[in-house]
């Protein structure tokens, strides 16, 4: 176990019995229980798509 990178295994490694506890309003993707995401003006966004937000200020 110990060759397996974290990332690898934590992407292998979906917890089986993790409840859908809402869905992304972006993607519509299910939000896990645990799972972080964001309530932005009575939206739910997922992590990955919070970061299509993300924008560097640029000239
Ligand atoms: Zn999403």
């Amino acid at each position: 176990m110990s060759n397996i990178p974290d990332c690898c295994y934590d992407y292998r490694y979906e917890q089986p019995q993790a409840q859908i506890v809402d869905t992304c309003d972006i993607c519509g993707e299910g939000i896990y229980e645990g799972e972080e995401y964001y309530n932005i003006c009575e939206m739910n966004i997922c992590e990955d798509c919070i970061l299509d937000f993300k924008k560097t200020a640029e000239i």
